[in-house]
């Protein structure tokens, strides 16, 4: 594999900065928020009890890859609104997807970290446009991925001259069909292995599931992720988008209680592993 720009060596694995957090320093991030930014007061709600849960970054769409065009497509620039406010109300800094190269200059300034989606994963011009910028990049896998085309993915953002790029992996469509994706754990510490980003996994995506969140993100921390990012909703029943895969605040408060008993132990078995 013809790897060029993203770190390559393990001196450089330092993670990468957003604001005052760092992901891919040895611990253990948590990014959380609803599917979609619906509103002032879901989004404000939901981004005070994540952080007073201890996560260290807010997720919220306002531009939605839907897969239907019926289908509910976001806030657009009244959901970047909403989610800025929110972020600097609650302190929290935010990622939030943009979809079109034309977008990345608008919405660079109400959000902490860019996320390519799926859909986009092979959107050469759209990774072009964020890999001339200076913003962390969170690129999640396309469905119909390899690893290799993902790490090329990375590589065209990194050959423009932005290498702070966090590798998302949020599973791949198999014959499976319990699952809304099939979630490739294993993509962890290969990717870890041959280029040394950040990487982090999201359950939520990965299994479409509310009940396989919890589970699924234990195992992302067993095989060394760097963080998850999973969806969270203050009513996910009435969710405009992914109400199945959602976690209640309830819900979240188990998902980092459970975390939290455990990620020290397995903080310090997977040093070693990787
Ligand atoms: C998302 O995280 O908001 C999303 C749409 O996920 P994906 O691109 O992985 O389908
Ligand atoms: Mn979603």
């Amino acid at each position: 594999m013809d790897i060029r720009y993203i770190a390559k060596d393990v001196d450089k694995n330092k993670g990468v900065k957003i604001k005052d957090i760092i992901i891919g320093n040895g611990d253990f991030t948590i990014i959380a928020g609803p599917c979609s930014v619906e509103n002032s007061e879901m989004i404000i709600s939901t981004a005070q009890h994540v952080k007073s849960m201890g996560a260290a970054m807010l997720r919220g769409g306002a531009f939605k890859p839907r897969t239907s065009p019926y289908s509910f497509q976001g806030l657009k620039e009244e959901g970047l609104d909403l989610l800025k406010s929110a972020s600097e109300k609650a302190n929290i800094p935010v990622v939030s997807e943009v979809m079109d190269p034309r977008d990345v200059e608008r919405i660079y300034n109400y959000v902490d970290m860019f996320q390519i989606g799926s859909r986009n994963m092979q959107n050469f011009s759209l990774l072009k446009e964020v890999g001339r910028t200076d913003k962390p990049i969170l690129l999640k896998r396309g469905m119909a991925a390899t690893i290799e085309d993902f790490i090329m993915a990375a590589e065209y953002m990194a050959a423009e001259g932005n290498d702070k790029i966090i590798l998302c992996e949020r599973g791949i469509r198999t014959f499976e069909n319990m699952t809304r994706n099939t979630l490739d754990l294993a993509a962890v510490p290969i990717l870890k292995k041959l280029c040394k980003l950040p990487v982090i996994v999201d359950p939520s995506h990965g299994t479409g599931v509310r009940d396989l969140v919890l589970p699924m993100s234990l195992a992302a921390l067993a095989v060394g992720a760097d963080g998850i990012m999973v969806e969270v909703h203050p009513d996910p029943a009435c969710a405009l988008s992914d109400a199945d895969q959602s976690l209640s605040f309830d819900d979240f408060e188990a998902l980092i209680k459970r975390i939290n008993q455990v990620k020290e132990h397995f903080l310090d078995i997977r040093e070693g592993c990787l």
